[in-house]
C-alpha cells in the first residue's frame, strides 16, 4: 500500500499544468499569473506630498516651535492632479494636497495641524526634516524593476498592481474545467420523496463547492445509475467537455461498482491501495492527458480525498506551486487510539491558544457521518497502529 505522500507525489508527477490565456484585469482574480511582469514607468511617477499641508524648505522651519513659529508667504496652491507653477524660494510655502506634485525648491511638506494659515502668510509651529512627508519617484516601483514573477496568484493587491503598472490584460494559466458525475441507484435529487432504500444524494454537490474553492469551475454532469454501459456513456460525455473528471461511488468491490470496469476503458487508470482512512478505495489515472479522480461514495472519504489528492491536483493544473496547505501542531485535549494500519484523518476542532493549538475530534468518525465534517474546522493526522495521550501532539491542517 502506497502512504498518502507517495500516492499524492506519484499522482501529481502526471498532472499536466494547463495552457495559457489572456485575461481582461477585471476577471483576473483567482488566476496564476504565467509571464513575469516589468514595471515599465517609474511608481509613483513624480515625487508628491503623503499630506494637507504646506510644502517648505526645511532649512527655513527648523527652529519653528509652538512660541516661535516660522512665518512663509504661500506662493500657489497646488491640488492632486496638477503641476506646480511656482518655486519654492527661502521664506515661501505653496499650500499643497495629498498626492500633489512636489514644487521646485521646497524639500519637505510640513502637515497642516501644526499650521495656522492667516491670508497670504503661515505661521509653521513644528520644524521638519528634509524629506519629511514626501514621496518620491519610484519609492514603490522602480522603472525597469521585475513587480511579479510567473506563477504570482492573483489576489486584490495584484489586481490592483496590474492597473498601477498600466496593464488591462494579463497572461495567466487556464483554470480546470472539472466535470462532476454521482454514481448510485440509491441516489435521489432534491426534492424527490424518500422511498425505502433510497438516500439523499450529496457528493456532487460538496465536490462542486470544493472545485471552486480549489479555484477550478464545477460541470455538474449529475447522476449515474449502477449500469455499467450508462456510466460508460455520462463518463466519456463529461471527459468530453472538461479539462478533468471527478466519479463519485462505485469504486469498490461491491457486485454494483462498475466505475472501475468503465475507468479501465477509458484510460490509463490505476487503482490505488492508499494507507488511510477514510477513503479507501480510490482510482486515479488520465484519459487524453485529462486527470481522472475515482472518489469513494462515502460523503466524508469523497470530501476528504478530495481535499487530500484532488485539491493540489486542480492547483497544479491551474499553475499553482504551492500545492498543499499548510501543516502544524496540535496537542490533543482528549487521548486517540488508531488500531488501524491506516493513516486515520479525523475532523476536529483546531482552536488557537497562547500561540499553540489544541485538538478536539467532532465526535463519531464514520466515512458516512457528514456532519463530523460540518462541525469540524480542520483535519488531523493520526499515525498507524498508535494510542496518543492527551496532551500529545498530532500534525493538524485547515479545512476550507
Ligand atoms: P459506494 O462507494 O458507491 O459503494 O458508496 C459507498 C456509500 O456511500 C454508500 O452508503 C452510498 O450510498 C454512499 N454514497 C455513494 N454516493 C453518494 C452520494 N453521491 N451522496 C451521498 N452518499 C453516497
Ligand atoms: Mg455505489
Amino acid at each position: 500500500m502506497l502512504s498518502v505522500e507517495e500516492a499524492r507525489q506519484q499522482m501529481l508527477n502526471t498532472i499536466p499544468v494547463l495552457p495559457t490565456e489572456k485575461r481582461e484585469i477585471l476577471s483576473s482574480s483567482g488566476y496564476v499569473l504565467a509571464e513575469a511582469l516589468h514595471a515599465e514607468e517609474n511608481i509613483p511617477p513624480f515625487d508628491n506630498s503623503a499630506m494637507d499641508g504646506y510644502a517648505v524648505r526645511a532649512a527655513d522651519v527648523q527652529n519653528a516651535s509652538e512660541t516661535k513659529p516660522a512665518v512663509l508667504t504661500i506662493v500657489e496652491t497646488i491640488a492632486a492632479g496638477y503641476a506646480p507653477t511656482k518655486q519654492v524660494e527661502t521664506g515661501q510655502a505653496s499650500r499643497i494636497m495629498t498626492g500633489a506634485m512636489m514644487p521646485e525648491g521646497a524639500d519637505a511638506v510640513v502637515m497642516q495641524e501644526v499650521t495656522q494659515r492667516e491670508g497670504d502668510t503661515v505661521k509653521i509651529f513644528e520644524g521638519i526634516d528634509k524629506t519629511g512627508n514626501v514621496r518620491f519617484t519610484g519609492e514603490s516601483v522602480a522603472d525597469g524593476q521585475q513587480v511579479m514573477g510567473k506563477g504570482k496568484y492573483l489576489r486584490p493587491p495584484e489586481v490592483s498592481m496590474l492597473a498601477s503598472l498600466n496593464r488591462p490584460e494579463a497572461t495567466v494559466y487556464r483554470k480546470p474545467t472539472v466535470a462532476i458525475v454521482s454514481t448510485g441507484d440509491e441516489l435521489l435529487l432534491l426534492g424527490e420523496p424518500l422511498e425505502p432504500g433510497k438516500i439523499r444524494e450529496s457528493n456532487r454537490y460538496g465536490l462542486y463547492a470544493q472545485v471552486e474553492e480549489a479555484g477550478g469551475i464545477p460541470i455538474d454532469m449529475g447522476i449515474a445509475p449502477d449500469d455499467e454501459a450508462e456510466i460508460e456513456r455520462i463518463f466519456r460525455a463529461a471527459l468530453a467537455k472538461s479539462d478533468a473528471l471527478i466519479t463519485s461511488g462505485g469504486v469498490s468491490v461491491g457486485e454494483h461498482d462498475f466505475v472501475k470496469s468503465v475507468l479501465e476503458r477509458l484510460g490509463e487508470v490505476n487503482f490505488w491501495r492508499v494507507a488511510m482512512k477514510p477513503g479507501k478505495p480510490q482510482a486515479y489515472g488520465i484519459s487524453d492527458g485529462k486527470p481522472i479522480f475515482g472518489l469513494p461514495g462515502n460523503p466524508v472519504s469523497s470530501l476528504v480525498v478530495f481535499e487530500l489528492f484532488v485539491r493540489p491536483a486542480l492547483l497544479k493544473m491551474a499553475g499553482h506551486t504551492e500545492l498543499l496547505r499548510p501543516t502544524f501542531k496540535a496537542t490533543l485535549t482528549e487521548p486517540i487510539t488508531n488500531r488501524d494500519g491506516r493513516v486515520n484523518y479525523m475532523r476536529a476542532i483546531l482552536k488557537e491558544s497562547n500561540g499553540d493549538y489544541t485538538a478536539e475530534t467532532t465526535g463519531p468518525q464514520g466515512s458516512g457521518i457528514l456532519h463530523s465534517l460540518v462541525l469540524a474546522n480542520g483535519l488531523i493526522t493520526i499515525p498507524a497502529g498508535v494510542t496518543l495521550g492527551a496532551g500529545e501532539t498530532v500534525d493538524a491542517q485547515f479545512l476550507f
